[in-house]
């Protein structure tokens, strides 16, 4: 071989080995880039619900709020007890569950917006523009609508609730960041009220926000340094003008103000999770109360989020033979809330309620939602009619006409009746001739320490009973 052949084959093997090299680098970074989308697209998705997860929603709210966007409103959806479905139906049926509140979500949002998966249980829509506060709105009621009916899971059905938080993000005037805050802000509030499920973002909730933060600290430092009292109220035989039984009403003496008050403080322990140690606590003290004086039943209130919690019935049976009281002096009052969704563990915690002999009854009966096949469904020792309903007795004929129609209600189904708020002698006889079973009111007895209770009789308010054949 000559030199110049040699040369022309050593380049010609050089160019061949430039050519493979090249070919390998092209392929290289062919497979580089497909491989670098890959990740940047798993590093963009939620691997669950195949979502945009949290960072590329910010991603996508930065365009929109960038100086060439067209800013953007942002929309927060958690699932109301959705923990609870994971503790009790496991977390196989927890994320078959997310999985499916995401194509509904997805498909009641359409083309409108962008979706994505924050984490957990909570859900964000991106909706383009300022001025799309309606289209937020219409977004949250049609995905309300969507995960009322039920999911199968498991061989449970259970169908969801949701509280949704908007904020709106004009171009340059907020980062994404901070739009999240606030639209998360706005859904605690949502969840805090009980009327509407959904809250737009305005300044005074970061105030209310931090305030209730306070509340909650100073309630649990309350209850550690045993500062929490029990107060009870007479429930009044409408046939012998006898105290029945006795409801317990939580009191913090110590606490001026508005937030003293249960009916601010129970949501507050609610949202802050406080609530199973402060119900924990209303059921020893009941059941402490229940052993010295062994005679009146004694209803303790449970909140839907510890009714709901894993266990209840089981703590509910610890404390009835930690105590060694009879479980029928024992009463427990639910509201309707608690039976709306995941109704399985609801049928089962009622069950094993029943079978421990205690018995259940529903609260602020008439102010939520489909009442009738609640008390088809579940088998309840009581009902107890709002007050609402007794202020309207003096009202003219309509209120008396539908009160009447509520107690024949209850009896139909064999349940007790009782009517709540009673304040004034007239309503009690007018309750007592619309054969109202039980009173309970300011004009049968405020709450008060358990020794009062012994002490009353009023059967000279209700005189008309003795006449009564039954
Ligand atoms: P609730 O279970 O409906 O309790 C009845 C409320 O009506 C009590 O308010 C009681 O003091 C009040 N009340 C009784 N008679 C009358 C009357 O004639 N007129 C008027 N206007 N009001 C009357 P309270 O004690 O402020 O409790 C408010 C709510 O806080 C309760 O409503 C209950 O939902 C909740 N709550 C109270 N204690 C507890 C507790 O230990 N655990 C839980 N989970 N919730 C509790
Ligand atoms: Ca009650
Ligand atoms: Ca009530």
């Amino acid at each position: 071989m000559s030199l110049v052949t040699g040369i022309v084959l050593g380049n010609i093997a050089m160019a061949l080995l430039a050519a493979v090299l090249l070919w390998h680098s092209t392929r290289n970074a062919r497979d580089l880039k497909a491989a670098l989308t890959r990740t940047q697209l798993l590093a963009a998705t939620d691997s669950l619900t195949g979502l945009p997860n949290r960072a590329e929603l910010l991603s996508r709210a930065a365009k929109w709020l960038a100086a060439d966007g067209r800013g953007t409103t942002l929309v927060v959806l958690d699932l109301d007890g959705f923990k609870m479905i994971n503790d009790t139906l496991g977390h196989q049926a927890g994320d078959d569950l997310l999985a499916a509140v995401a194509g509904r979500l997805q498909a009641c949002l359409g083309e409108k917006g962008e979706l994505a998966r924050l984490g957990g249980d909570e859900f964000a829509a991106l909706i383009p523009g300022t001025d799309s506060e309606a289209a937020a709105i219409g977004f949250i009621r049609a995905a309300e609508a969507a995960l009322a009916s039920p999911f199968e899971l498991s061989g449970d059905t259970v169908s969801m609730t949701l509280s949704a938080g908007i904020a709106i993000g004009a171009v340059r005037g907020i980062d994404p960041a901070e739009l999240l805050r606030r639209a998360d802000v706005a859904m605690y509030a949502a969840k805090a009220t009980q009327h509407r499920s959904w809250a737009s973002f305005s300044p005074d909730m970061d105030e209310s926000l931090q305030l209730r933060r306070t509340i909650g600290a100073e309630l649990e430092a309350a209850l550690v340094r045993n500062e929490l009292q029990l107060v009870y109220q007479p429930l009044v035989c409408t046939r012998t003008g006898r105290v029945m039984s006795a409801e317990a009403l939580m009191r913090w003496p110590g606490k001026q103000g508005q937030a003293g008050s249960p009916g601010v403080f129970i949501p507050i322990a609610e949202e802050t999770g406080l609530i199973s140690k402060l119900g924990d606590w209303a059921l020893d003290q009941a059941c402490i109360e229940i052993k010295r004086q062994k005679t009146i039943p004694i209803a303790v209130n449970v909140s839907p989020v510890q009714f709901r919690g894993e266990g209840f019935a089981e703590s509910v049976e610890t404390a009835i033979r930690r105590h060694g009281i009879a479980p029928e002096l024992l009463r427990l009052e639910i509201t309707e809330g608690v039976l709306i969704s995941h109704t399985g563990e609801a049928h089962r915690t009622m069950r094993r309620l029943r079978e421990l002999g205690v018995q259940v009854l529903l609260d602020d009966f008439g102010t939520g939602y489909s009442s009738l096949s609640y008390l088809q469904k579940f088998e309840f020792d009581g009902l107890k009619i709002d007050r609402a309903f007794i202020q309207q007795l003096e009202d003219g004929p309509t209120g008396r006409r539908l009160l009447q129609s509520i107690i024949s209600l209850g009896h139909s189904l064999n349940l007790k009746v009782i009517a709540e708020g009673v304040e004034t002698e007239d309503q009690a006889a007018l309750l007592q001739l619309l054969r109202c079973d039980f009173l309970q009111g300011y004009a049968l007895g405020r709450p008060d320490a358990a020794e009062k209770l012994h002490s009353l009789s009023f059967t000279e308010m209700l005189p008309l009973t003795r006449q009564r054949s039954n």
